[in-house]
């Protein structure tokens, strides 16, 4: 199995190049983000639980992350490995994620970053919240999200540096592009 976590801060395109690549590769697309909402919208007690936390763009805790990756990793038959994205967001999670991993078997096998510059992520942000909505799309909101990225999850890179599988790809150019680019560091490694 191919597991792969894509990496980045809050609009770097995560959730758009992970759509592509676990269509490519025959993944699971596991995006925590997506089960939040999700579970938001239906107003679930998980949606319940989490709403006032993703609205100031707080992270949601470790604990709750292992349970849904858990269910969501069960749910999925039939493929060829994973994609994450949006997790792990913290040196908690990253290691929570190698026991459920590890539990059945299988290793992360590739982290990717995107790489943009603060400016950049503001202004996509600012625009998506024009279009979609995101009451975490919000300018302080926004800033909130970018801090917390740079203290919490930014150390995983160091983390998985460490296990020999961190790679960076620049997250700015076309969808296109940065799409081949991501391939092109996929196709080194299965
Ligand atoms: P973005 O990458 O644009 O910030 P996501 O859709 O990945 O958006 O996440 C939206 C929000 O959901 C986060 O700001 C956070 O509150 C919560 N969230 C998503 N994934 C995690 C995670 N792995 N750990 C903690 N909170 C998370």
């Amino acid at each position: 199995m191919f597991n792969f976590i894509l990496f980045g801060p809050p609009g770097s395109g995560k959730g758009t190049q992970s759509v592509k690549i676990a269509g490519k590769y025959n993944l699971a697309h596991i995006s925590t983000g997506d089960i939040f909402r999700k579970n938001i919208r239906e107003k679930t007690p998980l949606g319940m639980k989490v709403q006032g936390i993703i609205e100031k763009g707080e992270l949601v805790p470790d604990e709750l992350l292992v349970e849904i990756l858990a269910d969501a990793m069960d749910g999925f038959r039939d493929v060829d490995g994973f994609v994450f994205d949006g997790f792990p967001r913290t040196i908690q999670q990253a290691k929570d994620l190698n026991r459920l991993l590890d539990e059945r078997n299988e290793e992360v096998s590739l982290v990717l970053a995107l790489e943009v510059n603060d400016n950049e992520i503001i202004q996509r942000l600012l625009k998506r919240a024009q279009t979609e909505g995101r009451k975490d799309d919000t300018k302080d909101v926004i800033e909130n999200r970018i801090k917390i990225y740079n203290d919490q999850t930014q150390p995983l890179i160091d983390f998985y540096k460490k296990e020999g599988k961190f790679t960076a790809v620049n997250g700015i150019g076309s969808i296109d592009e940065i799409f081949n680019s991501i391939c092109n560091k996929i196709d080194r490694e299965i």
